[in-house]
């Protein structure tokens, strides 16, 4: 599949949980890395055939103005072409969109819309330090839903400090009843190097029990079906045929293009990252300088152990002929008794065909994947 994601690596302020490659408070950068950025895209290597799936993400690519949006859709337009059926998804907050916004982007061409909205208490929404509250989380969903977007996916998160299993309820029913397509809810996990990690190494953060989470992730698999949307992946779910394509070809390992500050290209088996200080990513594409910073040639087993691992976060699991025809490898003679081991302790089914996880196997999963890889 010809993929291509773009990194916006801005957002209106940094919330206490995020790792991510993004920056508050460098707004008048913003001209300047869009022009880097299309820089990149319009001296990009080239392509067989048009994109695919095109996916602005971030950051918050909302805080760009939607011109600086509107002209790097169309600088991977001119470059690549978009597929006649293109996915074209790009993630935005609510405090950072409007009606007049959201109808620019669909008549420019995005198709599919991200909402983070996290949840609909304010209170949570504070804990974690996000900008937007329950009732602008609401209207902006309703609002992208009227420019349009009828594939709209809200992003949730549970697991938060002090998040009751009501309130998590609360949210999900209160999500739910806006009717997006789709939905990711990831589990809130602790980072190195956030606000929250040092308030947890102090004691400064009271974060939910373990039962309390299994509890509120079995309440999401029940209301999401309740809703129609079938879990395709660990944290995502989504009507039939909404599927995000472009995160299933990153969990079928498959090859993509990435620009921008911190973003990541999988081509030819070599993985390669940029540099991820947004000016010093503007000065590399201004002068021509080196924008890699980490390049990575994947050796054949563990371009095969990567696969199994990022392929058993789907539902559907792993094919055995297709990872023999992709690597022509045998799964036992790769992972031998380490497989019939997570087999009999039940966190991986496999039939000598399909291997998937288990219920229990998808709550374990981080540990079972580190037994993979
Ligand atoms: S909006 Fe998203 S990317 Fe931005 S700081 Fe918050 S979690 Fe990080």
């Amino acid at each position: 599949m010809n993929c291509l994601y773009l990194h916006i690596p801005f957002c209106r302020k940094k919330c206490s949980y995020c790792s991510f490659n993004s920056y508050a408070d460098f707004d008048s950068l913003h001209p300047r890395y869009r022009r880097a950025l299309s820089t990149e895209i319009s001296t990009g290597p080239e392509l067989e055939g048009p994109l695919e799936t095109i996916f602005v993400g971030g950051g918050t690519p909302t805080v760009l103005n939607f011109e600086d949006l509107a002209a790097l859709l169309g600088a991977c337009r001119e470059k690549y072409g978009f597929d006649a059926d293109a996915e074209v998804s790009i993630e935005a907050n609510p405090e950072s969109v409007d009606y007049q916004i959201l109808s620019v982007l669909r008549g420019e061409g995005f198709n599919r819309l991200s909402i983070g909205i996290q949840s609909l208490h304010d209170n949570e929404l504070n804990t974690v330090g996000r900008v937007h509250d329950g009732a602008m989380a609401k209207k902006a969903v309703i609002e992208a839903g009227r420019a349009g977007f009828k594939n709209l996916s809200i992003d949730l998160m549970y697991g938060l400090p002090g998040q009751s299993a009501k309130s998590w309820h609360e949210t999900l029913q209160g999500a739910l009843e806006l009717g997006p397509r789709h939905l990711s809810a990831y589990q809130l996990s602790i980072e190195e190097d956030t606000p929250f990690h040092r308030m947890v190494e102090e004691g400064d953060l009271l974060m939910p029990a373990e039962d309390l989470v299994v509890e509120m992730d079995k309440i999401t698999r029940k209301l999401s079906a309740h809703a129609g949307l079938q879990q395709y992946e660990i944290s995502n779910f989504a009507q039939p045929g909404y599927e995000c394509r472009h995160n299933l070809n990153y969990w079928r390992n498959g090859e993509y293009m990435g620009y921008g500050a911190g973003a990541v290209s999988f081509v030819g088996g070599v993985r390669d990252k940029r540099v991820a200080d947004p000016l010093d990513y503007c000065q590399a594409v201004e002068q021509g300088g080196e924008l890699i910073v980490e390049k990575e040639a994947l050796s054949t087993i563990d371009s095969y152990k990567e696969t199994v691992v990022m392929g058993l976060r789907l539902n559907s699991g792993i094919s055995e002929s297709r990872l023999e025809r992709r690597y022509g490898l045998d799964l036992r003679e790769v992972y031998g008794a380490s497989l019939d081991d997570l087999v009999d302790r039940g966190l991986i089914l496999y039939d000598g065909v399909h291997l998937v996880l288990t219920e229990t196997g998808r709550r374990f999963a981080n540990q079972v994947m580190a037994e993979l890889v």
